[in-house]
């Protein structure tokens, strides 16, 4: 196939996004290491960091505590979530206007269809140019800007290209583009699969390229073909618009001093199960696979999943599997636990499912809903679980006392359907 036709996908991805945003409105921050997240002194992670600060060694996802340490001088500011969310929400209306196929892929970065390009690399070049244009003026902020005929190779010429930078590659460079490249460049190889390649001799995307696909099974398993074909620079996969409805929904938190016992993560667990739980019903959605994440003290990040028989609102039903999924992990890692995290996945509407469920079910949800809207009078911690007990079904916790007030209050009925 020729050069000229061939799709082309836009990575668009804000530089150092919440740093660069407090320098926006501060501007005497400008050229100073800047840290965002946590205070000095505690527990908290960094979310992001100015590339000044960066060139101390600190990265997002640091302990505030080593980036202290670090770069003493740096600046340190609090996370302000709205703020960011605002001028977020005017990027995305800036990419809007490029395309109606835009997939966000977090807060800060995006890809984009942007349908075939008659003349390469002009067309796309010049696209590429207007967007980083119309953000640094309409937004104060610059923007990095890869450009290719699929994701993941534009995803990379993005990367290469930070910060403020913009790079195109050519439709048939792609496995040339990439081959020289370490294995680690390629989004979904992880610092551990990196150092397992490396020790089978492989350290570039090149090599990754060459080797039989059979061969990566030890590394990958049932993504090797995948992943032979990402480092070829072979991927054929959509950009995905985003729904309205979210992809998952959880919480997560970390602990004020580490957890060593198993009570404690048991009870930590349910109440992050619980408040999953309510963000379900409160959103009107049902989850299927519940996802378990935990930090153990040495920071090593792990998380296992498992996909429930049928979809769940439940937070009793959601912790039984999430201390199940967590239990397995802290009996491989042996090491007290810093954060915890619940989340909920492969999420349907609520009101698609209803249909399934017998009566007592769902009497217990509508009950569940009526303490849902009661519980910022029964105290944060306090959910529907807790009141319903711990049981499934009907109800044997200490909601039995006040039953039958809430069912006259919210109209609960045995028939409801
Ligand atoms: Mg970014």
């Amino acid at each position: 196939m020729g050069v000229d036709g061939q799709r082309v996908v836009l990575h668009a991805d804000l530089d150092a996004f919440f740093a660069a945003a407090e320098v926006r409105r501060r501007p005497e921050l400008a050229g100073r290491p800047l840290i965002v997240g946590g205070r000095p002194g505690g527990r908290g992670v960094v979310s992001s960091a100015s590339y000044e600060a960066r060139r101390y060694g600190i990265r997002s996802g640091m302990p505030v505590v080593q980036a202290e340490r670090l770069c003493p001088q740096a600046v340190f500011l609090p996370v302000d979530f709205a703020y960011y969310r605002r001028l977020a929400a005017q990027f995305r209306a800036i990419l809007g206007e490029l395309s109606a196929l835009v997939e966000h892929l977090s807060i800060d970065e995006a890809c984009l269809e942007l349908g075939p390009a008659a003349r390469w690399p002009d067309e796309p070049l010049a696209v590429g140019q207007r967007l980083r244009r119309r953000v640094r003026v309409e937004l104060g902020l610059s923007v990095t800007v890869g450009i290719a005929t699929n994701r993941t190779v534009a995803k990379v010429a993005a990367d290469l290209a930070k910060p403020d930078g913009l790079s195109v590659v050519l439709p048939g460079r792609e496995a040339a583009f990439l081959a020289p490249l370490p294995v680690e460049s390629l989004p979904g190889i992880g610092p551990k699969a990196a150092r397992r390649l490396r020790e089978l001799g492989v350290r570039t995307l090149g090599q990754l390229a060459q080797v039989p696909p059979y061969w990566l099974c030890m590394v990958f398993g049932r993504r090797a073909e995948e992943v032979h074909h990402l480092a070829q620079g072979i991927d054929p996969r959509p950009v995905v618009p985003e729904e309205r409805a979210p992809k998952s929904v959880g919480h997560e938190r970390t602990f004020h001093r580490d957890l060593a016992d198993r009570s404690e993560v048991a009870r930590a667990l349910r109440e992050l199960s619980e408040k999953t739980a309510r963000e379900m019903r409160r959103q009107g959605l049902l989850g299927q696979v519940v996802s378990v994440k935990v930090r153990f003290d040495d920071f090593t990040t792990v998380g296992r999943q498992r996909r429930l028989l049928r979809p769940a609102f439940d937070g009793r039903e959601i912790a039984e599997v999430a201390l199940g999924l967590a239990f397995e992990l802290l009996a491989e890692w042996r090491r007290p636990v810093r954060l915890l995290g619940v989340r909920m996945s492969g999420l349907t509407p609520l009101a698609v499912q209803l249909s399934l469920f017998d009566p007592k079910v769902l009497r217990t949800l509508r009950l569940m809903q009526a303490l849902d809207r009661l519980a910022p009078r029964l105290g944060p911690e306090d959910g529907a679980s807790r009141w319903l007990g711990a049981g499934s079904g009907y109800p044997v916790g200490p909601a039995r006392l006040v039953l039958p007030a809430l069912e006259r209050r919210y109209d609960v009925t045995e028939d409801e359907r």
